[in-house]
């Protein structure tokens, strides 16, 4: 059984939701409020009302001449009866009863909707759907996702009590924090010149809460990231916050793990099994990316072994080379969709893309000539090939041919994101370091600079950064990365070396995170933590491909709010109190 289900709700207005009336009240009297969804004429002096709330509709039969219209607010008092034969409709979870006898009282008017309030809206423009969100969110599908979170919600406030969590409340008006993305900053009246930063995360405080003692700490908390919109992205979203003392990886990753399948449970009715972990490598080696998408295969297969002493150019001395098989596929791709997929492997950064059709002769491609024989039977061995099949290979840097091909992997075969089965995953043991600061020169973090180094590479710190792994970790489902996490460094020697290396002094260190670090001295605790993205994960449960779907009240991708018409130039006299100026914007 799921949690969505909307539970019996007498008022003193009402005895019955519409959607719960069913054979079995037949007979009784009772009184449903809600909005007029359809009114049908019925011939006779009587017409059919559609009673909408958010439960579902009930079929009401009232008097021709009682004036209700679309969207009129009613409250309607009648005898539950079979509806005649003929007339039941098996789609409709009411569609065996109708209300007759009607009393009906219009609690108030309504003008016109701008889009119907039903299945016809998933249609209409999303500009117009959200500047009459109140009217979308009368929906059906709406109410069923608001009911979708907030039982995702319950159940992961429940795993998290349950398992001795304390919630706690951080500030919204902070310093900058450290996740990397753009800050909202909020100007200071009290301080003109000065900022707040609206939180990245808690990050911060919540480990300053372990250093208080706190033990284990978890928040729904709201993040603030002035990030470029996407699907699974929004400037505010909600995470499940935690952390937690004492604790080595396995015990973060059981915790959350318990939390958010308690939250999957409270949806589909069904416990999935423990959630598989995959490093961070071989995510890269078998997928080509750090988010897999483990429901379905066209998994990367090694190949450089099988090229060592090639005489093919193309992949004489290539870092990497690997291919992905689609089985069945060489009918499926001529040459114009070969040559768009070689166009895009090469806009991923490949040098090029070999394809090869499997044929009971060999190999159908331009390249086959450059294959020795050992080379091409090694191929169709190591890939499992069968006739019909079509074989891509890359042959580049590591990263490079992993990337390339992951990407391809997804464009392939990825179905939509909220498809079932759901797929977990837990990513582990990310690099401690991604990528060269473009000014600086210095390494970057992959997580954040408190992010614990890998014990065995510690000693890789200074004379091979790149290669050194953290006790980092991501949480994966259906290839959407739905959060974060890592053991932190509670040791201030060890923090040190690591702000070193990513080109960070002492003194910037101190001017940057003293007010966070120097608390440590008074005795940190070991610790670590993560955090969910809720808006994912509740989208995904709820069959949606678009978190803001899952938000009451989201932004549009291009970060407008039709319905408040945010955001709007400021008002001069606000803007001078703050002391600010507005600049012409930049040409
Ligand atoms: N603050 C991190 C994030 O938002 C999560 C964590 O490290 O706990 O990604």
């Amino acid at each position: 059984m799921s949690d969505i289900t909307p539970s019996s709700s007498p008022t003193s207005m009402r005895t019955h939701l519409c959607g719960e009336l069913r054979s079995e009240n037949v007979g009784q009297t009772v009184s449903v409020c809600g909005w007029v969804g359809r009114r049908r004429e019925h011939g006779e002096h009587l017409a059919f009302v559609d009673l909408r709330d958010h439960s579902g509709i009930v079929q009401c039969v009232i008097n021709e001449d009682v004036d209700v219209r679309s969207e009129y607010v009613l409250r309607i008092t009648g005898l539950v009866r079979e509806r005649p034969e003929g007339t039941v409709n098996d789609k409709l979870p009411t569609g065996r009863v109708e209300l007759g006898e009607c009393e009906v009282e219009v609690l108030r008017k309504a003008d016109p909707p701008p889009f119907p309030i039903d299945a016809r809206a998933d249609d209409v423009d999303e500009n117009i759907r959200l500047q009459h969100r109140y009217l979308d969110l009368r929906r059906e599908r709406m109410q069923k996702n608001l009911r979708v979170r907030s039982a995702v919600n319950a159940a992961i406030r429940r795993g998290m009590e349950r398992q001795g969590f304390v919630e706690v409340e951080t500030p919204m008006l902070v310093p900058s924090t450290p996740e990397g993305a753009r800050e909202f900053l909020v100007p200071s009246r009290k301080e003109p010149g000065s900022f707040y930063a609206l939180p990245q995360s808690p990050q911060l405080f919540k480990q300053l809460l372990m250093v208080g003692g706190v033990d284990r700490y978890y928040q729904m908390a709201r993040c603030l990231r002035d990030e470029d919109l996407r699907a699974d992205r929004q400037y505010e979203f909600m995470q499940l916050d935690m952390e937690m003392s004492f604790v080595t990886q396995d015990d973060v990753l059981d915790a959350v793990s318990e939390a958010v399948l308690d939250a999957d449970e409270a949806i589909t009715g069904e416990r999935q099994p423990a959630i598989e972990r995959i490093t961070w490598r071989d995510a890269m080696d078998r997928f080509g990316i750090d988010k897999p998408d483990l429901r379905f295969g066209l998994e990367l297969v090694e190949l450089t072994s099988v090229f060592a002493s090639t005489e093919f150019k193309a992949f004489a001395g290539a870092g990497a080379i690997k291919g992905i098989r689609v089985p069945d596929g060489a009918s499926d791709y001529g040459r114009n969709q070969l040559d768009k997929l070689t166009d895009r492997a090469k806009s991923l950064g490949a040098k090029g893309l070999v394809w090869l059709k499997v044929t009971a002769d060999g190999f159908d491609s331009p390249v086959a000539k450059f294959l020795s024989a050992d080379e091409a039977a090694a191929v169709r061995s190591a890939m499992s090939a069968d006739d019909g099949d079509l074989i891509l290979l890359v042959a580049d840097e590591w990263m490079t041919t992993c990337e390339v091909l992951g990407t391809l992997r997804n464009d392939i075969g990825r179905p939509p994101v909220h498809q079932g089965p759901y797929r977990y995953v837990w990513v582990i043991e990310f690099p401690l370091f991604v990528g060269v600061d473009k000014e600086t020169g210095q390494p970057k973090s992959g997580h954040h600079p408190f992010t614990m180094p890998h014990p065995d590479d510690i000693d890789k710190l200074d004379s091979d950064p790149m290669a050194v792994r953290s006790i980092a970790y991501d949480l994966v489902l259906n290839g959407w990365e739905l959060g974060s996490g890592s053991i932190r460094i509670h040791e201030p020697e060890l923090q040190r070396r690591v702000f070193q290396a990513l080109g960070i002094s002492d003194d910037e260190a101190e001017r940057k995170f003293g007010f966070f670090l120097n608390p440590f001295e008074y005795g940190a605790p070991p610790h670590g933590g993560f955090a969910v993205g809720l808006d994912r994960l509740t989208a995904i449960l709820a069959g949606e491909d678009n978190i803001r779907e899952v938000i009451a009240f989201p932004k549009t991708q291009s970060g407008q709010d039709p319905m408040t018409n945010s955001p709007i130039p400021g008002d001069p006299k606000s803007i001078a109190e703050l002391g600010l100026k507005v600049l012409p914007p930049a040409t």
